[in-house]
C-alpha cells in the first residue's frame, strides 16, 4: 500500500477472522508467500505483505480486504493473529491518516494470478453483501431437508430449505450465505462460519416466498481421506423441519448471473459445485416464459449417476432449454471421464458459444477441476481459431469467467 501513511505507521493488512471461511484461495493467490495459517486463522506476515492486492478480488466473503493503521514497531505478529477471535478496532490515535490512505489506495489489480473474473457480467442485478454478521446474524427455520442422493449412494448429499419469515434476506444466484454451526471447538472457541452456495433463485426456492435453498454434502473424510464428521455439513444434514439455523451474508459480488436475455451460460460443475448453476438453471427457466432466449449448456461431473445431485430433475429439462452433459469418474467397467473430457468431446459447440460476446462461463466444484476445464476452454477456443490468451482476458475483463473452486 502505498498511501500517504507517515513513515512509522504501517498500514498492515489483515484478515478478518469472523468471516474467513478458511477456503486458502487467498494463500495460494499470494504471489509471495505473506499468507499462512494454523489449524484456527488465516493471518498475514506484515514484514513480507506488500500491499499489491493480488488475494483481494478472488476472496469470496470480503474477509480479506481489512487494513488497520499501526505504529510499525507494533505490527500485529503472526502469532498475535493466529490468537484472534475477532479483528482489533482501530486505535484512534492512528487513525487519522486512514482516510488519507485510503483514497491513495490502488484499486484492487487484477493479475495473471487472477484466473476468473473480479467483477461482476455488465447486466447483472446489483447483490446485497455483508447484511448479516457474526455480531448480528439472521435466523432462518428449516422448512425442508432432503437426501438428494440415491439410498445406495455413498455420497449422502442434502437439499436444504430455510426461510428467513419477514427478515429481509434479498440473495442472487450466485451468492453464497454462512452458516454458523452451534458449539464450540476443542479450545473453547465458537466455530468459523462455513460457506454454502444458493441453490435457489432470487425469487426463492418457492417463488414468490422468503426462502433459499442449499446443497450439503454430509463430510465423513478430510482431504487426506481420514475418517473425520465435519462439522458444519453434519449439522445441516441432520436438521428437522422447524429448527433454527444461524446464518450471516449474503456473501459474493461477481459470480453472479446476466440479467440479459439473450446472454449464454457455459455452465461447468462437479458435485456440490452444481449448487449455483441449478439457482441459475432455475431463475432461467422461470424467466424463459418472459422471454430469455440465450443458450444454456451444462458440464456436470459427479463419480457415479447415483451420487450426481438433481439428476432426476435435471433429466426433466428439455433439450431446447439446457444443453447436459454428464461426466462419470467411477461408474464400475467404464473409464474415468471428468467434465473436461466431456468438453472436449463438445468441442464445436463449446467453441461456437466462446466466439459469441454474450457468453458467460461458470465452474464451480474442485479446486483440481480448474487446472482441466481451463485447459479444455484453451485448447477449444486455439483449435477454433481464436487466440486463448486474448479471448481469457476479455472474459475476465467482461465478467464473463466466473471460477468457484475449493
Ligand atoms: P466429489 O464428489 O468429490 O467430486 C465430484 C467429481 O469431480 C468426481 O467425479 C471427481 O472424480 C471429479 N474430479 C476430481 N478431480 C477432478 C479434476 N481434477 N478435474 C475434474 N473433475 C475432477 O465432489 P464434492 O465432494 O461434491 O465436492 C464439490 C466441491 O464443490 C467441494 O470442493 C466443495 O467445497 C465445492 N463447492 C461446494 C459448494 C456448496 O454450496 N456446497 C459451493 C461451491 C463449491 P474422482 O473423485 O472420481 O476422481
Amino acid at each position: 500500500m502505498n498511501g500517504p501513511v507517515a513513515e512509522h505507521l504501517l498500514r498492515q493488512h489483515l484478515i478478518d477472522p469472523e468471516i474467513c471461511i478458511r477456503c486458502n484461495t487467498c494463500e495460494e493467490t499470494c504471489p509471495i508467500d505473506a499468507i499462512t495459517h494454523d489449524g484456527v486463522n488465516y493471518v498475514v506476515k506484515a514484514e513480507v505483505c506488500n500491499g499489491c492486492m493480488a488475494c483481494v478480488p478472488p476472496c469470496p466473503t470480503g474477509a480479506i480486504d481489512n487494513w488497520r493503521n499501526v505504529p510499525r514497531a507494533q505490527a500485529y505478529s503472526i502469532d498475535d493473529q493466529f490468537g484472534w477471535d475477532a479483528l482489533p478496532a482501530q486505535s484512534v490515535a492512528v487513525n487519522a491518516p486512514a482516510a488519507e490512505a485510503a483514497a491513495h489506495d490502488p484499486a484492487p489489480a487484477t493479475s495473471d494470478i487472477v484466473r476468473g473474473s473480479t467483477v461482476p457480467p455488465w447486466s447483472a442485478a446489483r447483490p446485497y453483501v455483508q447484511l448479516y454478521t457474526h455480531k448480528a446474524p439472521a435466523r432462518a427455520i428449516v422448512v425442508g431437508n432432503y437426501r438428494l442422493t440415491d439410498t445406495s449412494a455413498p455420497s449422502d448429499i442434502h437439499h436444504i430449505v430455510l426461510d428467513f419469515g419477514a427478515v429481509a434476506f434479498p440473495v442472487l444466484e450466485g451468492q453464497s450465505i454462512g452458516i454458523l454451526p452451534p458449539g464450540t471447538r476443542a479450545d473453547g472457541h465458537a466455530h468459523h462460519a462455513r460457506q454454502y452456495s444458493i441453490a435457489s433463485p432470487r425469487d426463492g426456492e418457492r417463488p414468490g416466498y422468503n426462502n433459499i435453498s442449499l446443497t450439503v454434502k454430509r463430510v465423513t473424510r478430510d482431504h487426506g481421506g481420514n475418517a473425520t464428521d465435519g462439522v458444519c455439513s453434519n449439522y445441516l444434514c441432520d436438521l428437522h423441519k422447524g429448527d433454527e439455523v444461524t446464518v450471516i451474508g449474503p456473501f459474493g459480488n461477481t459470480f453472479l448471473m446476466p440479467n440479459h436475455p439473450g446472454s449464454h451460460l457455459l455452465m461447468i460443475c462437479t458435485g456440490t459445485g452444481s449448487a449455483p448453476m441449478r439457482a441459475m438453471t432455475e431463475y432461467r427457466r422461470r424467466r424463459r416464459l418472459e422471454g430469455a432466449a440465450g443458450k444454456l449448456m451444462l458440464f456436470f461431473g459427479a463419480r457415479t449417476r447415483e451420487e450426481l445431485p438433481y439428476f432426476g430433475p435435471l433429466m426433466t429439462l428439455p433439450n431446447d432449454f439446457i444443453d447436459t452433459n454428464l461426466a462419470f469418474s467411477r461408474t464400475p467397467g467404464q473409464p474415468k471421464r471428468y467434465v473436461q473430457d466431456a468438453m472436449r468431446e463438445r468441442a464445436v459447440d463449446v467453441a461456437q458459444l466462446l466466439k459469441d460476446g454474450n457468453t458467460h462461463v461458470y465452474v464451480c466444484g474442485l479446486k483440481g477441476m480448474e487446472e482441466g476445464v481451463l485447459a479444455a476452454l484453451g485448447d477449444i477456443a486455439q483449435a477454433h481459431g481464436m487466440v486463448w490468451a486474448t479471448l481469457w482476458d476479455e472474459l475476465k475483463r467482461e465478467g464473463r469467467l466466473h471460477l468457484e473452486t475449493y
